[in-house]
């Protein structure tokens, strides 16, 4: 009988196993590190999983985590450190079950109005941290690439309600994130690196980029600034940016997807200065705010401003475009949406906001403590001082295939997923540190890997 289905309690014993697996998944300190198999083995160890009558729960279950979980990487381990690693609080991931179960259409105040008012205090939390009037205010989007792209199409409408069509433009430092030339790509726009030879964008280079711009017949109708390069963790000149962008009328966002997280410590607010003259920005929660995929926090000084690029009109529609309520998913190219920032709204609002305050800023004096490690030894070099939690060095004498083979073997021992970046041609390794659980003496292990 299909009905059974969806009847609640219908499969006691799935729902207990479910949760405990759940539950212990969570108590697992830390998860198994674990790593990918290639299609052949999976396919030979799971096989079709997709069958008419269907496995039963318990064995689809079984199958996941004996089978295909083993198969992903865990991403809170303490020793991954690639890319941007996830580090969620146990209040956060536990509330994502909640939502979970909950239903919550997140899209419309109608729908979701009390999920929406928690959501909403967390966007005007960062808002004010970042020093943008009341008022401000957006929507929790998928992504950063997502949040990049909906603050970027709500600029190039302010430009193109001003000034009508153009050839636009947006300026970008050469270190900014991939998502943004992805961005300019859909758009149809045209995207000019800045150069940034010490990682941060400043004046003279956004200058001689505008310059460029103008001189092939284009209009820049954005300038991104980043808070945090993914690579370094570096971050532009805000303040200087934040002034050319009012100078001469272009909107400016800033892209703090992994980095902007950092403003919450007191001692590195400063770093940010300029912030406060942001049209829009984003911050990830997957990556530094300690809360589970997937969640960007896109904020607007003017909110209006996006309904007017986004809000979508249909006929079944309109009895919530009608209404004068805040509708989140008019700020950004989305509709339906889960309400994806309530499991960081839970984690703030059980544990304040000192606590991360403090968890961030310890993430920052970890790097720098391995930093000077790096520094000391004589077959490592630092590529560059790190600003926030990002470290990159090289192991002077390697190449390509040795830095493979060592990430290789570090991930099949279990014990730390870091891997190979480059920087101009060159190739080196990174530490990206988000999480409050990594331990000095584990990096320092990895160092004495490389000798
Ligand atoms: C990670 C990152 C992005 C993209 O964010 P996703 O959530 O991966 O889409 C954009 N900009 C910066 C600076 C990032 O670090």
């Amino acid at each position: 009988m299909y009905e059974a289905m969806h009847k609640p309690g219908s499969f006691p014993e799935l729902r207990e196993a479910v949760l405990k697996y759940a539950s212990e998944r969570m108590d697992l300190d830390p998860a198994p590190l674990d790593g990918p198999k290639s299609l052949e083995e999976l396919t030979a160890s799971a096989g079709q999983t997709i069958t008419e009558s269907g496995l039963g729960g318990l064995s689809a279950l079984r199958l996941f985590s004996e089978v295909l979980a083993p198969a992903t990487i865990s991403t809170d381990h303490p020793n991954y450190l690639s890319f941007i690693p996830a580090a969620p609080t146990e209040a956060a991931s536990l509330f994502d079950l909640v939502v979970s179960a909950s239903s919550i259409y997140g899209g419309s105040w109608t729908e979701g109005a009390g999920a929406v008012y928690a959501e909403n205090q967390v966007l005007e939390f960062l808002a004010d941290e970042c020093g943008l009037p009341s008022g401000s205010g957006g929507v929790f989007v998928q992504g950063g690439t997502l949040g990049n792209l909906s603050a970027l199409v709500t600029a190039r409408d302010v430009a193109q309600r001003k000034h009508g069509k153009k050839r636009w433009a947006i300026i970008a430092s050469e270190e900014s994130h991939s998502s943004l030339k992805a961005v300019a790509k859909v758009m149809d726009v045209e995207i000019i690196a800045a150069s940034a030879p010490t990682g941060s964008l400043k004046r003279p280079e956004l200058e001689a980029a505008i310059a460029s711009a103008e001189s092939k017949g284009l209009s820049v109708f954005a300038i991104v600034g980043t808070a945090g390069t993914t690579n370094f963790g570096i971050i532009d000149d805000l303040h200087a940016i934040g002034l050319v962008c009012g100078e001469r009328e272009i909107w400016f966002h800033v892209d703090g997807a992994y980095g902007l997280a950092g403003i919450l410590s007191p001692e590195h607010k400063e770093l940010y200065r300029g912030i406060e003259l942001a049209d829009s920005f984003i911050v990830d929660p997957h990556k530094w705010l300690f809360a589970p995929f997937d969640a960007c926090a896109l904020v607007y000084r003017e909110p209006a401003l996006a309904r007017a690029a986004h809000t979508q009109h249909g006929e079944y529609l309109e009895t919530l475009n009608e209404k004068d309520e805040f509708n989140p998913s008019d700020h950004a190219f989305n509709l339906t949406r889960r309400v994806r920032g309530l499991p960081l709204w839970f984690s703030m609002a059980t544990h304040g906001v000192a606590k991360y305050r403090l968890a961030i800023k310890e993430n920052i004096d970890l790097a720098h403590k391995i930093a000077a490690e790096i520094r000391r030894r004589p077959n490592l070099k630092l590529v560059r001082d790190p600003q926030l939690s990002v470290v990159v060095f090289e192991r002077l004498g390697w190449e390509k295939p040795d830095y493979d083979r060592w990430s290789e073997e570090l991930l099949a021992s279990g014990f730390a997923f870091v891997v190979p970046s480059s920087h101009r041609g060159k190739v080196n390794t990174r530490f990206a540190i988000v999480n409050p659980t990594t331990k000095y003496e584990d990096l320092v292990k990895i160092l004495d890997s490389m000798e």
